[in-house]
């Protein structure tokens, strides 16, 4: 196993759900957490919650779509704990609707944060982790980047394209520069996700969805995060697929 204990990790999305319980299990293993979103309220309340139990918190203020706020993210964070060892790249968002509405805004919207922001992130984190010779970084793409479904379809093309980058990303870092990439793929999780959703059939749906399935809990995500960041050093867990057991 690789001992993770004392790296540095850098969660986005890190206010809530998948991202916060990401955050609490790296930290409980002994890792020192850049915790960044916009909400600040929230990562403060996480920071506290994870020092009362003795782990290593920074709350970083940070919208993944402003580039010279992520830059600045990032070297907040280097500044306090010297290095970047882990990279969750995990906000996102997802308004579903039908194509004919035209809801371009939202469109832009999914684009601009789970794919621009994902990139902006990693872009900002990788000439660290290339002068450290080592680094992981977990891309948070889904099922739905995986497979289309009907009505999901922009938040698919952006959950695809994370897919793709992510592949890219380990054959280009991995040999040249000792840098690691998962790519998770989670089905259905009980966080607020669900929440972005201003189509009211779409939200309803996803509520009816809470009653056929067994949703997995953001830990359940933070524990395969953990088991990939652990593994021996000359391994790369490349690929995480996470399903409820009921999810077809
Ligand atoms: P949440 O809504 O609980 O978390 C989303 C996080 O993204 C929040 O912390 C939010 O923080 C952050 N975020 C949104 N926009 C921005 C932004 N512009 N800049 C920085 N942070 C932002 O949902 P989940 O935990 O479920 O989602 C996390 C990831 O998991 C997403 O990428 C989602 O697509 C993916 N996923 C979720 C699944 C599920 O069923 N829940 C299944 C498969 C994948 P804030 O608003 O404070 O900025």
């Amino acid at each position: 196993m690789t001992h993770i204990q004392g790296k540095v990790a850098l969660v986005t999305g890190a206010s809530s759900g998948i991202g916060a319980a990401t955050a609490e299990t790296l930290a409980g293993a002994g890792v020192k957490v850049g915790i960044a979103a916009r909400r600040k309220g929230r990562l403060d309340a996480l920071a506290a919650t994870i020092r009362d139990k003795g782990g290593e918190a920074l709350p970083i203020e940070m919208d993944v779509t402003d580039v010279a706020a992520v830059e600045a993210g990032v070297k907040k964070l280097i500044d306090a704990y010297g290095s970047i060892d882990i990279l969750v790249n995990n906000a996102g968002l997802m308004p579903l609707s039908d194509i004919e509405k035209l809801k371009t805004d939202e469109w832009a919207r999914m684009v601009d944060v789970n794919v621009k922001g994902l990139f902006n992130t990693t872009a900002a984190v990788l000439p660290q982790m290339m002068k450290q010779r080592s680094g992981h970084i977990f891309n948070m793409s889904s099922i739905a980047g995986r497979k289309v479904f009907k009505g999901l379809t922009v938040y698919c093309a952006t959950k695809h394209a994370i897919a793709a980058f992510s592949d890219g990303l380990r054959m280009e870092l991995g040999a040249s520069h000792n840098i690691r990439v998962t790519c998770i793929q989670p089905g259905a999780v009980d966080t607020e996700l669900y929440e972005s959703i201003t189509d009211e059939g779409y939200r309803k749906q996803m509520e009816e969805l809470a009653d056929q399935l067994t949703f997995l809990k953001p830990g359940d995500i933070a524990d395969t995060i953990l088991f990939a960041a652990g593994a021996p050093a000359h391994v790369n867990v490349a690929e995480l697929f996470v399903l409820p057991i009921d999810q077809g």
